[in-house]
């Protein structure tokens, strides 16, 4: 086994669970918590969930579930050339969705509106809260009672307000400080994934051609580099042989970078690493064109107007079931309702993040068809 940097987290020095437990036999303290992770039930709910195409539309479309094994399997590679904590990051990119909503982003949107009376919705701050208490499985603690440094990968963003209200976890957002470089890898290595993955999905279901993204040169480029030595390919081939060759070049690049960036700080520790500006990143080059290519997809495929028909349905479901649970709790599963009437929005939303895109619909169905009792 290679040596971990010292600039990498060490399991031996972990800043610990809240709720202490004897070592782990056998296995690292960050690999039981990517064991605890996938074997929550929130995990298993993730095959269920839109990233962008709703689950039912094809069986070929990425899911939140593919989207994770994606993320992880990028961000371990890239651990792997640094040498930091792999084990860290692979379970920060599987548990960094589990706090999503169904429907992607219009379900969140939709959430995020109803809650605004009642402190606001925010997916990351909800996989946070997944981690620490919804999880309701071991007998000495709700939650999964994770590493604090696999915690702290999973709060990517939070706003300062709540970040006064988390404690240690919140206070880096306070003091501007930096998460270790297995956090900050996670999050890139989830942009790399989407950005590639929605290029592949986008050209399946039709919605984007291939003329239209050779518009973007990170595409562009590729696809002439597969034509010079492929140029009868199908365009099956064509496509998944230059989405390849793109997220190698952006791993490659991540890579160097950010080893460069490590060469540039010199940090010694992982609390260096706080201190230092953020130092996995693409090079100026690349970003520029990552950039160019997640614009296009905002233009072209989140906003395809067959995208928007979906978004629109997804909001209508999620705000129609918040405001019948929220004026007649009595709908709610017992384990949902609570007599505190402060407490019952948060319950509500709970619950709701909770679902899968066919759960969602199958309980608007129920509480809204009148054919069906
Ligand atoms: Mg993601």
């Amino acid at each position: 086994m290679i040596e971990p940097a010292v600039y990498a987290v060490n399991a031996q020095n972990s800043r610990g669970r809240r709720i202490r437990e004897a070592a782990p036999v056998g296995r690292s303290e960050f690999q039981r918590d990517r064991d605890r992770i996938i074997h929550s039930t929130a995990f298993r709910r993730l095959e269920y969930k839109t990233q962008v195409f709703v689950n039912h539309e094809g069986d070929l479309f990425r899911t939140r579930l593919t989207h994770s094994l994606e993320v992880a399997q990028i961000a371990r590679s890239v651990a792997r050339s640094l040498r930091l904590n792999e084990d860290l990051v692979e379970a920060i990119s599987l548990a960094h969705d589990l706090g999503h909503t169904p429907f992607g982003h219009a379900g969140q949107d939709a959430l995020n509106l109803c809650m605004k009376p009642h402190g606001g919705f925010e997916h990351n701050l909800q996989s946070l809260r997944v981690v620490d208490l919804l999880e309701q499985r071991y007998a000495a603690f709700d939650g999964l009672n994770l590493c604090f440094e696999t915690r702290e990968g999973i709060l990517k963003h939070c706003s300062l307000k709540h970040a006064r209200l988390l404690g240690d976890l919140g206070r880096r957002f306070i003091n501007r400080r930096r998460p270790s470089l297995e956090a900050q890898l996670a999050n890139l290595a989830d942009e790399l994934a989407y950005n590639n993955h929605d290029v592949d999905d986008g050209l399946r279901s039709g919605l984007l051609t291939i003329e239209q993204l050779s518009e973007v040169s990170l595409f562009a480029r590729h696809k002439k580099l597969v034509l010079v030595t492929y140029p009868k390919l199908d365009a099956r081939r064509l496509v998944h042989e230059t989405v390849r060759r793109m997220i190698s070049t952006l791993v490659v690049d991540l890579t160097r970078q950010t080893a460069r960036n490590i060469r540039h700080h010199a940090p010694q520790s992982v609390d260096d690493v706080r201190d230092a500006p953020p130092l996995v990143a693409f090079s100026v080059a690349l970003e520029k064109q990552q950039l160019e290519l997640k614009h296009f997809l905002r233009d072209h495929l989140y906003r395809h107007y067959q995208v928007a028909r979906m978004t629109a349905k997804a909001r209508r479901v999620v705000s129609e079931l918040f405001d019948a649970f929220l004026s007649d709790p009595r709908l709610l599963p017992p384990q949902y309702q609570t007599s505190k009437d402060a407490e019952r929005p948060r319950m509500v939303a709970d619950y709701i993040a909770g679902m899968t895109d066919r759960y969602a619909m199958r309980e608007h169905r129920r509480l809204f068809a009148v054919d069906e009792i």
